[in-house]
């Protein structure tokens, strides 16, 4: 186990009240590799809205594989302070980097399920369950095997 960072390969991460950063360490291993400043074109000041880690009684369904002992699980919500639930379909930042952080998730052998915005995926196969798009248009979830 290891705790989620507040920079990432120069991005800088920010938490939810409550949220409990203590995660396997395959989770941190899939942000390193994914989390960088050129998920933004050109460059800039990027930052990432962690919604949830593996914190209990966080809404989550029963078996999920946010809750300990698992802890293989994250979600984030928001860019540059922008709730993806908002802006993902009208602002470029969002949509770049929402889209490029789904793109490189699905390419790591260690991915599960990658659901967001821009698609849905568990271990490689898009899922048609109208719950599991629905709830994740408004974040991305992302967890490990
Ligand atoms: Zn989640």
């Amino acid at each position: 186990m290891s705790a989620v960072g507040e920079l990432i390969n120069g991005v800088k991460i920010v938490f939810g009240a409550g949220v409990d950063r203590e995660v396997h360490d395959s989770i941190v291993q899939a942000l390193e590799s994914i989390v960088s400043r050129d998920l933004l074109t050109g460059g800039g000041a990027l930052e990432l809205y962690v919604s949830s880690v593996s914190e209990l009684n966080s809404g989550h369904a029963e078996k999920s594989r946010h809750y300990p002992p698992a802890r293989k699980a994250i979600d984030i919500s928001r860019v540059n302070d922008l709730r993806m639930a908002d802006y993902y379909s009208t602002n470029r930042v969002v949509a770049e980097v929402t889209q490029k952080l789904q793109e490189r998730f699905e390419a790591l052998p260690a991915r599960r399920e990658n659901y967001g915005p821009f698609l849905q995926k568990k271990n490689g196969v898009i899922s048609t369950n109208q719950g599991i798009i629905a709830q994740h248009r408004s974040h991305i979830h992302f967890s490990t095997n």
